[in-house]
């Protein structure tokens, strides 16, 4: 992408330069957290929940002094409100034709860990999206990650993670997240499972959606960019996190989808351009 002189999202709050205080041990805002929040990939949520039933009640507090950020980090900070600025104008131009007005989301940047209306958001977690505060929370040192341990370097791969939690805001704005949530209440945790890959594939096939318009009614994408995208879609599918962290593949266990199944809806809206082709709840085969 060359995002040089391109609108920045004003929808975005830095957090970076905050410092956590504890002010105790709490129990279960960590669980709270986990049946809320809409994540990038899926992880063995048990460490979490170990740290669920001790999260730290944390209170940011702000040191006064301007954030010091490193050349790299200043480049992922300009590249998020680009691409958060174009994802405004794809969906502010797109939810219209479905009666529906959009609401911009918020962004919030921070280092370490940060509060949420969801519980406390941390590093580990990577980038997710709170529907109760219509937030995106993101510690841009998740795109060294995505770089290194995930082997999806790119900005392209950085800018289809921000566009999939955009994703989830729109399908919290439609009235899709509330009730999926509703119906996972009801399930077995097979059935949950696999209505939460319906979701997720969703979020990616919106991800493709927002590239398509980015390419098509502003020019945003360069040779090469798509294939970033994919790459990062497939690095973080299921199958290929599970094989990296327990060594063997449970298909029951995936909330996120196949490595094949991200790549392939997130093409899907890539080449549609058309939210109303990213019906993964309708599809007979994902
Ligand atoms: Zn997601």
């Amino acid at each position: 992408m060359d995002i040089r002189g391109r609108r920045q999202s004003s929808n975005i709050e830095d957090r970076r330069g905050m410092r956590p205080v504890r002010t105790g041990v709490g129990i279960s805002v960590g669980g709270v957290l986990i049946l809320i929040v809409m994540s990038l990939f899926g992880i063995n949520p048990l460490p979490f929940l170990g740290l669920a039933t001790q999260e730290p009640e944390v209170q940011m507090q702000d040191t006064g002094q301007p954030y010091q950020e490193s050349p790299r980090e200043a480049q992922y900070r300009e590249l998020t409100a680009v691409v958060l600025a174009d994802t405004e104008e794809t969906w502010n131009a797109l939810l219209p034709s479905y009666g529906l007005n959009y609401t911009e989301p918020r962004l919030v940047l921070y280092s370490g860990m940060t509060q949420s209306d969801c519980g406390t958001g941390q590093t580990a977690m990577g980038p997710f999206y709170c529907p109760r505060d219509q937030t995106v929370y993101l510690d841009t040192t998740f795109f060294d990650d995505l770089s290194q341990r995930f082997g999806a370097p790119g900005d392209f791969a950085q800018a289809y993670v921000i566009a999939h939690e955009v994703g989830h805001h729109v399908q919290n704005l439609v009235g899709t997240a509330e009730k999926v949530s509703a119906a996972q209440q009801r399930m077995s945790k097979a059935d949950a499972n696999a209505l939460s890959v319906r979701m997720e594939l969703q979020a990616d096939c919106y991800a493709g959606v927002w590239a398509h318009n980015a390419a098509r009614s502003r020019q945003l994408l360069e040779a090469g960019d798509i294939e970033e995208g994919l790459r990062a879609a497939s690095a973080i599918g299921d199958d290929r996190i599970q094989k990296q962290t327990q060594g063997r593949v449970v298909p029951d266990a995936f909330t996120h989808g196949s490595s094949e199944q991200r790549m392939r809806w997130f093409n899907r809206g890539f080449e549609t351009g058309d939210p109303e082709a990213c019906d993964t709840f309708a599809a007979q085969q994902l």
